[in-house]
């Protein structure tokens, strides 16, 4: 996830309509920024290329003072995906000749072949981004004679993956654009024409857009725009007028943050998944851990044991750890979960052999970091799993996977649980026995899992009815007990609601003391296990029996229903993955309870995003 803008026109100095539109996009990513213009000024035509690791202000103290001339320009704010925060990963990538600049946001999957048939070719790369292959591709294209339309179709040809992506070539007005799973929408101006990532990029210019479709090309001149398709035909579309307040730009229009993020699973999870998992053959490979079957043998050498792995984490990332140490326990893995802040303190045995995997989302948590040095000095091996490029954990320990989940600016982790529970999928099977078709299947239809119930949900009536209770409790056996841990954290933070969650056989030990008809139940109740089912639907009788109202989150409504008060559906999709979709209507009430009762949702009360104290 990146911001890109793009201008050329007659306005506004290209540069500030640059720098403008980066400010209204820094919400998508903030670890380097850049910019570049085609400099009428100069006969040479050479691109004036400006980026810098950091916020959008380093980038600012490095431009020349007075505006730069320009005819044409493109800017991105980068989120790395590929690469740490550099000056040199920083977007836009040049070709060999200076001639041609290109911002990209997503990911190009086949970037290691492009990259290698080009650097035999050749060409020199001066970065470690996915990106970097397009303006060499495009440099040969005009190489061979192709006019640069011609020559950056070509280039985007040749791309898999996603992509949203700008060009412009020296000694030309126009800016060049295509998208396939990444969003781009074009401003349609007065004295200039816009192209970005998202409406807040140019909304102080314009309210007259065109969003584009997968497949479709745009070029964007002084006079105009067009939209083509990929064989060049041109598309007939529509401009629209939108209503939007500046105060909610970064939202997208959403009321908060938190259900952006929420609502941005879907795509969070298929760039998750992005060059890791092939369809036909059901394998799994995170090209980041490349070379780790060999240093993490997941099976001693000497007398064939499985060797052990020990998650440490805090918060929603503890629960995602929960998660993965149990896939990998169900693949005869001897996984353990630890809180990361007692870890240290408990001195944990660390055998030889021994992985300690650190689930942080911010890959700064201080606890989680404590953990991992203290893991470190004792022998294990380290492996972070974040969503931060070039973050602490990333940098410290010996190898990390990316979540790839996009910026997430809500305090509470939404988005970033789904992907933590998809990477660590992942991780279990590369770590094993590499995947299979089914778990392959099963993790493709996550996304499109997730959007039915974001379409479908009851969330909000649920959340109306309950809003006044005195408690909230959460229930769930096997994979859907750390949703429930979750599904009651979540509650707890942004409602400032009593919540408890428990996995569902521990009730009757205790917390049923508390259960009246004024704390809901919230069972989760998925088709994992045999017999596990009807095991839930035996908590859930104990609990009806002192009165409380059930909500079961279900993808067995048929079993469910006659037990339930409501029922709260998900598509069945694969044992360890309709829990993921359970937590999303979880996520759901949390909000809409949060949202009746007029809380900080985005910021709660006595909470930050990224705990760097222990
Ligand atoms: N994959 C590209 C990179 O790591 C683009 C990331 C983005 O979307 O910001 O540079």
């Amino acid at each position: 996830m990146c911001g890109i803008i793009g201008y050329t026109g007659e306005g506004d100095p290209v540069m500030d309509v640059l720098m403008t539109g980066l400010s209204g996009l820094e919400y998508r990513g903030y670890d380097s920024a850049g910019v570049a213009v085609t400099d009428r000024a100069r006969s040479s035509g050479d691109v004036s290329l400006f980026k810098r690791e950091g916020e959008l202000s380093s980038l600012e103290a490095a431009l020349p003072d007075g505006s730069v001339d320009g005819a044409a320009g493109i800017g991105h704010t980068r989120w790395s995906t590929h690469g740490p925060p550099s000056d040199a990963n920083a977007h836009p990538h040049t070709d060999c000749t200076g001639q041609v600049a290109v911002v990209h946001n997503g990911i190009i999957e086949n970037f290691r072949e492009l990259r290698e048939d080009l650097e035999s070719a050749g060409h020199d790369f001066e970065s470690e981004t996915d990106t970097e292959v397009v303006p060499h591709l495009i440099e040969d294209a005009l190489a061979a004679g192709e006019s640069p339309e011609e020559a950056f179709r070509t280039a985007v040809a040749r791309l898999e993956g996603s992509y949203a992506v700008a060009a412009v070539v020296a000694g030309d007005e126009t800016v060049y654009a295509a998208r396939h799973e990444s969003p781009l929408v074009l401003g349609v101006g007065e004295a200039g024409h816009f192209l970005a990532s998202d409406v807040p990029a140019f909304i102080e210019y314009t309210d007259r857009v065109i969003y584009l479709d997968d497949g479709e090309f745009a070029t964007v001149t002084p006079d105009g725009v067009s939209v083509t398709d990929a064989r060049g035909n041109t598309i007939e579309t529509s401009v629209e007028t939108i209503a939007w307040d500046p105060e909610d730009a970064g939202k997208s229009g959403y009321d908060h943050y938190m259900l952006k993020e929420i609502y941005e699973q879907p795509d969070a999870i298929r760039g998750c998944l992005r060059e890791r998992v092939a369809e036909l053959s059901g394998s799994v490979e995170i090209p980041e851990l490349d070379g780790i079957s060999t240093t993490i043998p997941t099976v001693d050498a000497r007398d064939g044991r499985p060797r052990p792995i020990q998650f440490v984490a805090c918060g929603t990332s503890y629960h995602a750890a929960l998660y993965g140490a149990r896939l990998l326990r169900d693949r005869g893995v001897p996984a353990q979960c630890f809180i990361a802040s007692e870890y240290a303190t408990e001195r944990v045995p660390v055998s030889e052999g021994t992985t300690v995997v650190g689930v942080t989302q911010s890959g700064e948590t201080a606890d989680t970091m404590r953990a991992l040095r203290e893991a470190g000095r004792a022998g294990a091996e380290t492996l972070a799993v974040t969503n931060v490029v070039g973050s602490s954990a990333a940098r410290e320990c010996d190898h990390v996977v990316y979540i790839r989940a996009g910026p997430e600016i809500g305090v509470a982790a939404t988005k970033t649980f789904a992907s933590q529970q998809v990477a660590l999928s992942m991780l279990a099977a590369a770590l094993t026995d590499g995947g299979s078709q089914g778990l392959v299947q099963s993790l493709r239809a996550i996304p499109d899992g997730i959007q039915r119930v974001l379409d479908e949900s009851d969330a909000r009536e649920i959340a109306r009815e309950y809003v006044d209770s005195d408690a909230y409790f959460f229930i769930g056996r096997g994979y859907d007990a750390p949703v429930s841990l979750e599904g009651a954290l979540k509650m707890k933070e942004i409602t400032y609601k009593h919540a408890e969650g428990f996995p569902a056989g521990e009730l009757k030990h205790g917390p049923l003391a508390l259960v009246t008809d004024r704390t809901p139940v919230f069972a989760t109740i998925t088709d994992h296990a045999e017999g596990d089912v009807s095991k839930t639907l035996g908590n859930v009788k104990e609990v009806e029996a002192r009165g409380a109202p059930v909500v079961a989150v279900t993808d067995r409504r048929d079993l469910v229903e006659p037990f339930a008060d409501h029922v709260l559906e998900v598509p069945s999709i694969g044992p360890a993955q309709t829990p993921i979709l359970a937590n999303v209507q979880l996520q759901l009430v949390s909000y809409w309870v949060a949202n009746e009762l007029g809380r900080s949702i985005d910021k709660p009360r006595n909470l930050a995003k990224s705990v760097t104290v222990e």
